[in-house]
């Protein structure tokens, strides 16, 4: 996902209005179990704020599905996340480091020429705002740990008081 910034490249304080559109493939976000559906998108802006700096800000939303973490269905979600990324150019970092002994601070990401690609930022920034765990819904009470039962639907009668069991691995620890 490339941003063209010929128009402000010489002009400090200048900025462009931003709108892209990529498959999850361009992002490279693929789990297992877990799916980005198309497309992911980008809303905002690049400005130039001087000294071979860009600043990227914006939101970038993507829908996915996922597999409950306890009954395993399908969950459909969705992601809006904020966006504010430095870009720095290669040029300037590396007369910074040859001629002015700037200690490059290593943040933000690099470009070269005139076009950025906001691809690692933006799957960056997703990837951060994943959730920990996908449920179907906040109570769900999961499968059976003895028969594997989905307890949303039917109460098999089994007890899982002990919390070890509440885990896939619980029954596995029993038989070991
Ligand atoms: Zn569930
Ligand atoms: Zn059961």
């Amino acid at each position: 996902m490339l941003v063209d910034i010929k128009p402000i490249a010489r002009s400090t304080g200048e900025s462009l209005p931003v709108e892209l559109s990529g498959t999850p493939d361009s992002i490279a976000l693929a789990f297992p179990g877990f799916r980005f559906s198309e497309p992911v998108t980008f809303t905002g802006k690049v400005a130039n704020t001087g000294d071979g700096l860009l600043v990227l800000s914006g939101t970038v939303a993507a829908s996915y599905e996922s597999d409950c973490g306890r009954c395993l269905r399908p969950v459909h979600g969705a992601l809006s996340v904020p966006v504010v990324e430095t870009y720095r150019s290669r040029y300037h970092a590396d007369v910074g480091r040859r001629e002015e002994k700037e200690e490059d601070d290593g943040t933000g990401y690099r470009f070269d020429g005139w076009s950025i690609d906001v691809s690692e930022a933006l799957r960056d920034d997703l990837l951060l705002a994943l959730p920990a765990r996908v449920l179907c819904r906040e109570d769900c009470r999961g499968l059976c740990t003895v028969c594997f039962a989905d307890r949303n639907e039917r109460d098999c009668g089994h007890d899982e008081r002990d919390d070890s069991e509440k885990s896939p691995f619980g029954r596995l620890r029993e038989l070991l």
